[in-house]
């Protein structure tokens, strides 16, 4: 017999075969009920001593939550059970016994602390509510490639082990790599910039990482990142894709994930744009005396964005130069072709129009205290027939987060590395 999953089970009738976790016992002595659950959903399944072999109705009392067994058996109406079917057991078998007690609460609503359910992630898994954070984050993905697959841009892969810093400053993990001292990726930034330069428009889901020693609900250690780069391009030919992009991703997971949405009881509104300078942003947070630095948002400054403009990607632009790294293309003496994308009161992206041009290159890195030598390959690689180019790069956990209004990044990765945790 072949396995059915539970949602096609509610639309069979007859005998199906069903795999799936026990969710719960019940036991009424006369009759015994197990709520069963697979990856489709759950279902009641009904033993009545009577009916039911004496083997199976003494197994049936015997099993512990989150077991694993296959049960073949009627599908029934039943005005009593949810969803208004259940099967009545013929027969049941144990595939796998879950040891006692376990380890969390695996419970609807559970109690069990972040930081526990990330050390039984295994089991957290286990949970509707962590499966649809997941399916969720998925979708997201999906559609991300389905986006840029559609406006002709290539799938890139990128090294992880590089031989020097890729965007200068500190907060890097070393590795010995042979003889030589080498780092884990901060970022693709240099390699999709070279990459842009000849197949025009290439895109990537990469995995970045990064050393700071913050501790905070909005950041790991490493993270997965959406980045993006097109030739002849500048910062509102980006912007405007980054904006149909995060547009696209939402209308997806609403579409794809109604089920999980509603699990998790979120809400969505497919998202608009609205385009406001760095300078703009400052005057409207002097009036309501939140701190805006000189050259960065604060996170109450982002904050306050997504509460005047909810449902909106905020794309800051006109950056100063100064808040922005080395290789962003300068506007005037002190701003810049950068921008950061705000959604839901937090940074999403950083991205901007590059710079293409080697000498100036040279001048910026030397403006932020880097040596030219150490990005000498780098330099090179705009010497021989290179376009202007610009790009984005967007968190694949934040903005995860962002969308199913999780209150710490760690629910959306799956085994989040964090200053604390490099296991499971
Ligand atoms: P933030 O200001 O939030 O610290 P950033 O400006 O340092 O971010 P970028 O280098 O601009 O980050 O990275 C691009 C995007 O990657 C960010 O907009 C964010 O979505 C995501 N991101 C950056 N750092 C992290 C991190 N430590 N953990 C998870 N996601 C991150
Ligand atoms: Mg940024």
């Amino acid at each position: 017999m072949e396995r059915s999953y539970i949602e096609e089970a509610f639309k069979k009738k007859g005998k199906v075969l069903l795999k799936g976790w026990v969710h719960e016992v019940r036991d009424l002595s006369k009759i015994r009920f197990i709520i069963l659950r697979d990856i489709t959903g759950q279902i009641q399944l009904v033993g009545v001593k009577s009916e039911t072999g004496e083997k199976a109705f003494e197994l049936m009392k015997s099993l512990n939550r989150e077991s694993v067994i296959s049960v073949i058996g009627e599908v029934k109406d039943s005005k009593q059970a949810p969803g208004g079917k259940e099967v009545l057991i013929e027969k049941i078998e144990l595939i796998a016994k879950a040891e006692h007690p376990l380890p969390i609460d695996v419970s609807d609503f559970s109690k069990t602390e972040l930081p526990k359910r990330l050390d039984y992630r295994f089991l957290d898994l286990h949970r509707k509510q962590t499966q649809a954070i997941f399916k969720v984050q998925s979708t997201i993905q999906q559609a991300y490639m389905e986006f840029m697959i559609n406006e002709g841009a290539v799938m890139a892969q990128f090294p992880s082990i590089i031989g020097s810093s890729s965007e200068g400053g500190t907060d890097l993990f070393n590795v010995q790599y042979f003889e030589k001292k080498a780092c884990l990726s901060q970022s693709c930034q240099l390699y999709k910039q070279m990459l842009a330069c000849s197949m025009e428009k290439v895109f990537a889901i990469f995995t970045v990482w990064r050393a700071e020693k913050h501790n905070t609900v909005r950041h790991l250690n490493e993270s997965r990142q959406f980045d993006y780069e097109q030739a002849f391009a500048d910062d509102k030919v980006v912007m405007e894709v980054l904006g149909r992009c995060v547009h696209y991703i939402v209308k997806r997971v609403m579409e794809l994930n109604k089920k999980e949405l509603e699990l998790l009881e979120v809400k969505l509104k497919i998202p608009t744009t609205k385009y406001i300078t760095f300078a703009q942003v400052s005057e409207i947070m002097k009036k309501y005396k939140i701190h805006v630095g000189k050259d960065d948002l604060s996170g109450e400054a982002e904050e306050k964005l997504g509460e005047l403009y909810p449902d909106t990607i905020v794309f800051v632009h006109d950056w100063p130069l100064s808040g922005k790294p080395f290789y962003i293309m300068p506007k005037g003496k002190d701003l810049s072709y950068g921008f950061d994308a705000i959604y839901k009161g937090m940074e999403i992206s950083s991205g901007g129009q590059r710079i293409h041009l080697p000498d100036l290159l040279i001048e910026r890195l030397k403006a932020k205290g880097l040596d030219p030598k150490q990005f000498k390959a780098y330099v090179d690689s705009f010497r021989y027939g290179a376009p202007m180019h610009a790009g984005w790069g967007v968190g694949l956990e934040r903005i995860t987060m962002l969308i199913l209004g999780l209150k710490n990044i760690r629910e959306a990765v799956l085994f989040p590395r964090d200053r604390d945790r490099v296991s499971p």
